[in-house]
């Protein structure tokens, strides 16, 4: 059997050459890390949750035209999505104080702010994700001004669609991270959301109890992340209600 070829690994995920020019296999992994890959863990099942929760949301994406990288779900683990340049910058998008910010800023975790912010990181492991302004990134040329006004554009529509979604299964998006990819279609370029949307990169906790049901179950130790990826994904309806669709998932230390 022909082998493949990786393009990359990530902390999640690996990428892989398609079968046609242009796209891209992205194959969704068990392992979760946090605090910059200090913290390490396999979590049995997590890359099958991410990958259905993923294609759930890039194709609710696709239905109100949010142009995106996702092609088609291959199997349980992989996804086909189109081949894209990477925007070297995080995306984040919030809606009430948590994490880094409710620290910098000294907000108390759960606020809600007056109005969705956006934040913008740049994309490196070794800097630790530093935060940057507009200003560092039209002065390095990370991205021009109208690429920006499209990144914010695109951030704020992902934003109204993700909450209206959580919010109709009773989850606040608190916040979430997105990356967007640069395509080009003859002489023009565009630009689309790509990577993923999971709760490994949304905080997502439950309007009437307050759980968390995101990745801060694991960097928090805060109970069992595969339970709390379950929730989400039965209350979406991208489970079965009865029945798992991943067997049996655990943490592996
Ligand atoms: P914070 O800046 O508070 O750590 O993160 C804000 C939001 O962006 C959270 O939902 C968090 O999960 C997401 N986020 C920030 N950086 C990363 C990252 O490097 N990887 C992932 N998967 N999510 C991130």
């Amino acid at each position: 059997m022909a082998r493949r070829k990786k393009i990359y690994e990530g902390k999640a995920k690996t990428l892989y050459e398609g079968p046609e020019p242009g796209t891209i296999v992205q194959y969704f992994k068990d392992d979760a890390t946090a605090f910059n890959a200090e913290k390490r863990a396999v979590i049995e099942g997590k890359g099958v949750l991410n990958n259905l929760l993923s294609e759930y949301f890039m194709l609710g994406l696709s239905n109100l035209g949010i142009p995106n990288h996702f092609l088609k779900r291959l199997n349980m683990r992989e996804q086909l999505v189109r081949a894209c340049e990477i925007v070297p910058l995080e995306i984040i998008v919030r809606n009430y104080a948590a994490g880094t910010m409710a620290k910098r800023l000294g907000i108390d975790e759960g606020t809600q702010l007056p109005r969705p912010i956006v934040e913008y990181c740049l994309k490196d492991d070794k800097l630790g994700d530093p935060l940057v302004t507009e200003e560092h990134i039209a002065a390095f040329g990370w991205a021009s001004q109208q690429d920006m006004d499209d990144i914010l554009s695109l951030a704020l529509r992902v934003n109204d669609f993700l909450s209206g979604v959580m919010y109709g299964v009773g989850i606040r998006l608190v916040d979430f991270k997105i990356e967007i990819g640069r395509v080009y279609e003859g002489d023009f370029q565009r630009l689309i959301v790509a990577d993923e949307i999971s709760p490994d990169s949304c905080r997502l906790w439950d309007i009437e109890t307050g759980r968390k049901l995101d990745k801060d179950v694991f960097r928090r130790d805060l109970g069992d992340l595969s339970d709390a990826y379950t929730e989400v994904a039965r209350r979406l309806g991208v489970l079965p209600r009865s029945g798992n669709a991943v067997p049996g998932p655990k943490l592996v230390q």
